[in-house]
């Protein structure tokens, strides 16, 4: 095969294993853009004129979701407000909380920016320096409150969509957790995106879930676009991780796997059904869950009690 771009015939700087595609810089992002547009209109993810808080971390996925919904408006299709939480982990979130202001300016979309101090009186160093049960990960106490603490950024500034940049290789790892711990329901519930009317206040949507991780890392490379150049001191506690390295292994040796496993997750989803689990109201958060208090109201609990008992 020539050396030229599948789509224009100019000079190829990507090569798409799975597709077999060679693809010049500017039809490699265009491809990004489009794929993110058709996932949007697949799974019916936005309605005309809405708002949307995009959750931006500083990280490469965060920052080109800003960066794809922007290319993507056409006509004030809808509106973006940038969110952004600052767990407290020390010499790590303050790139990113810089990278994340300075992105915002440059696109000029408002920009919220909250702590979990503000948001729930302590930082997630102050929970992990207390902490003395090592069943409870710096990710399984940090990853809820961070969920949480967008709910209650969005909720200040009365937004009810929440736009995260999970890529494909995240909805994977999720799946594999879920599959690896025995919890069919929660891969029933991860669905493209969560409706208001299923018992969820917020609609979450995922514009990213059907991109590889390393084609996002690459498009921010193509756009010149900063991202967060260290990992999180924690990153390596959890089985994300592991996982990651086990689903890219097989990718490279069987092109393509990748989308095989999100169909089965997909079938799962759509097409397997459960005995419907009972939901309950959580009384601390009113959010519907299969436990009251409900998960995340736990974990807020555990870590309020960890940092005052040794305040
Ligand atoms: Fe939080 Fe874990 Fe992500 Fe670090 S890797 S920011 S501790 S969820
Ligand atoms: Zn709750």
């Amino acid at each position: 095969m020539d050396n030229v771009c599948t789509k224009c015939s100019g000079n190829p700087v990507y090569f798409r294993k799975y597709s077999g595609e060679r693809l010049c810089s500017e039809c490699f992002s265009s491809s990004i853009i489009e794929k993110a547009r058709r996932t949007i209109k697949k799974h019916k993810m936005l309605k005309y004129g809405e708002k949307i808080a995009v959750g931006v971390s500083g990280g490469k996925d965060s920052l080109a979701l800003l960066d794809i919904l922007m290319k993507m408006q056409r006509e004030n299709e809808y509106e973006l407000v940038a969110i952004t939480i600052d767990e407290g982990i020390k010499n790590y979130r303050e790139e990113a909380v810089e990278l994340a202001i300075k992105a915002c300016e440059k696109y000029n979309v408002e920009h919220v920016n909250m702590s979990f101090r503000e948001l729930f009186g302590f930082t997630l160093d102050n929970v992990l320096e207390n902490r003395n049960d090592v069943k409870n990960t710096s990710c399984s106490i940090c990853g809820p409150l961070r969920r949480r603490g967008i709910e209650l950024a969005a909720k200040k500034i009365g937004v009810n969509t929440i736009a995260t940049g999970h890529n494909l290789d995240d909805m994977l790892q999720t799946f594999m957790i879920n599959l690896l711990s025995g919890d069919v329901y929660r891969i029933k519930q991860s669905k493209p995106y969560s409706t208001p009317k299923e018992g969820f206040e917020f609609k979450k949507i995922k514009p990213f879930m059907e991109i590889y991780e390393n084609e996002i890392a690459f498009y921010s490379f193509q756009n010149n676009l900063p991202f967060q150049s260290t990992d999180c001191p924690h990153m390596n506690e959890n089985i994300r991780n592991e996982l990651r390295d086990v689903v890219n292994n097989l990718e490279k040796n069987h092109p393509g796997i990748k989308f095989s496993l999100m169909k089965s997750m997909e079938d799962i989803t759509e097409n397997i059904e459960l005995k419907p689990k009972k939901l309950v109201t959580c009384l601390v958060c009113g959010n519907n869950s299969s436990s009251n208090p409900c998960s995340v109201c736990k974990t807020i609990s555990l870590s309020e009690k960890l940092t005052k008992s040794n305040s």
